[in-house]
């Protein structure tokens, strides 16, 4: 088994909000972004410096809780309204939506599964910003194939005791606590029987020793967000970490989310391919050649017709994803289409931008740059687009059977 076939689930499906409501809170975003984002971008990517005011101001705005229910003090926002959001931000700075999505998808896995006494204890925090991290699956050997992690969890009393390593961690060193996957049983046949999610918090002190922090990665592009190794040597974390406190789960709970995921790479994949359209046509109408704005010449019109189409297919495919999964529809399919196609537009949109700007493409005085460095990482998170392709064939063949 692998991710294509796990089970779909979809406990907290079904949110709804007043559209005044949904048009207040973007007015809000739209305003931040104005005031506060959009004049340090590029100090923060150029510098690879992490955000910490933009932190605090998402925070303030409930960003953290952003899909966590109101019960647990989060907003319980629609995925509908969540993907504006995300796309909202993305096509100004998309790698800032790293810093409160894989936490989201953290606590989602928590409220999906988790215990009444785990989901009291920590969703409020996690929806409050004062505990703050991610996902932890990957491994320098596993990142596709998360059946294959070496990471392992063995019981000793009251506790575990974990040892492994996990690679390419978003938030590894600004977040502290991690949706952690291990093999609590690596003998297990199937391989995913064997496999188990903790909630790991790595602060300082007693519960912490043992779970450290190692290499952070030199990125092309996602800047501002860490990306690090997390180490685990002889961690010991108490069993009332270990999610639903149930063993042989972690890899359905981990896998679980994916389709919010997915809607969620395809949201900042249309923020991307639309930002990049909106700066390649302001750029177009102001540069000239030959007399008059290269928006004129035939050859740019023809960029722009498909970026602009592109663009607006991504969005269309995004929403109709989202929409389903609020009906509580099965729609892994679409959020895989989604997921898939805003990617792409994202990669080709930004890279028909930096041919629009020509030679000024490449300077960093530009932002067009950042959309080109940053758009290819949503072809590879979340399931890479190879896999995603492969996601949709397989489900398309199972629903038309000859
Ligand atoms: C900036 C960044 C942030 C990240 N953040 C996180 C995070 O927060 N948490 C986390 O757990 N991980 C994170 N990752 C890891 C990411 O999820 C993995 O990189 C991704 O799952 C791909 O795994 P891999 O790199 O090991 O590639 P591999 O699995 O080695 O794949 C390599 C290539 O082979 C293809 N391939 C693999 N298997 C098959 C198959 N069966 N059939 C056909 N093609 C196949 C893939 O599509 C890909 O093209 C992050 C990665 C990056 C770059």
């Amino acid at each position: 088994m692998n991710v294509a076939t796990a089970p779909v689930l979809m406990a907290d499906q079904g949110r709804t909000i007043d559209p005044d409501e949904e048009a207040a809170f973007l007015d809000a975003i739209d305003r931040w972004l104005e005031r506060s984002v959009i004049p340090v971008v590029m100090h923060h990517d150029h510098g690879d410096i992490w955000p910490a005011k933009l932190v605090d101001e998402m925070a303030e705005m409930g960003l953290f809780g952003a899909t966590i229910g109101q019960e647990y003090g989060g907003l319980g926002l629609p995925a509908t309204t969540y993907a504006k959001i995300v796309m909202r931000i993305s096509s100004y700075w998309m790698a800032i939506t790293g810093i409160f999505n894989s936490h989201l998808i953290m606590a989602a896995a928590l409220e999906r599964f988790g215990t009444p006494a785990q989901k009291s204890k920590w969703l409020p925090k996690f929806a409050s910003g004062e505990i703050r991290g991610g996902l932890a699956l990957t491994e320098p050997n596993a990142g596709t194939d998360l059946q294959a992690i070496r990471t392992v969890a063995v019981r000793d009393g009251d506790d575990y005791v974990i040892t492994g390593t996990k690679t390419w961690i978003s938030n590894a060193l600004n977040g502290s606590c991690f949706a952690l996957l291990v093999k609590t049983d690596p003998a297990a046949n199937p391989r995913y029987q064997g496999m188990s999610l903790f909630i790991a918090d790595k602060r300082a002190g007693e519960a912490g020793a043992g779970f450290t922090t190692g290499k952070k990665f030199e990125k092309l592009g996602y800047k501002a967000i860490d990306s690090a190794e997390l180490i685990f040597d002889n961690y010991r974390i108490p069993a009332d970490q270990l999610i639903g406190e149930v063993e042989g789960q972690g890899f359905f709970q981990a896998t679980g989310g994916l389709e919010l995921g997915r809607i969620n790479v395809a949201a900042r994949g249309v923020g991307l391919a639309e930002g990049s359209l909106r700066l390649a046509t302001t750029y177009a109408q102001q540069r000239e050649t030959m007399g008059k704005p290269i928006a004129q010449h035939q050859a740019i019109q023809l960029k722009l017709g498909e970026m602009v189409t592109r663009a607006r297919a991504a969005r269309l495919l995004t929403m109709d994803a989202a929409e389903a999964y609020d009906r509580g529809d099965r729609c892994d399919m679409e959020a895989g289409m989604a997921k898939f196609f805003a990617s792409e537009a994202a990669v080709e949109n930004s890279q028909d931008a930096m041919r629009i700007y020509g030679g000024y493409s490449y300077s960093k005085e530009y932002d067009i740059e950042r959309y080109y460095r940053d758009s290819m990482l949503m072809c590879i998170g979340e399931g890479t687009n190879e896999m995603q392709r492969m996601i949709i064939a397989k489900q398309w063949l199972k629903a038309n059977p000859i």
